[in-house]
């Protein structure tokens, strides 16, 4: 593995992961070190009686050193906030 030399990386520079942690697919991983990751999960709206499927997208940090890619399936935490729209950082792979 190559040296890492981004500073807002969780696993080698301290970048604290605090608050929730998901697993998600990443469906673009076309901005510079940035990943969107996709969550499915189902509501139960009670109302109608029954499970809502819905679907979230996250902006997460991708450090070089973890380089997910469209498809990957990975962990997410929140953190600081990164940039305007990016508070979650990319933990690891999972597959
Ligand atoms: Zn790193």
């Amino acid at each position: 593995m190559a040296e890492c030399t981004d500073p807002r990386c969780a696993v080698h520079h301290g970048l604290a992961p605090r608050g929730i942690q998901i697993t998600g697919r990443v469906v673009s991983d076309k901005a510079k070190r940035t990943v969107i990751v996709e969550t499915d999960f189902a509501r139960y709206m009670y109302k109608y009686e029954r499970f809502l499927r819905k679907r979230s997208r996250v902006p997460a940090h991708n450090p070089e050193c973890i380089n997910a890619k469209a498809g990957n399936v990975v962990n997410i935490a929140e953190t600081r906030r990164l940039s305007k729209t990016k508070s979650f950082v990319v933990t690891g792979i999972v597959k």
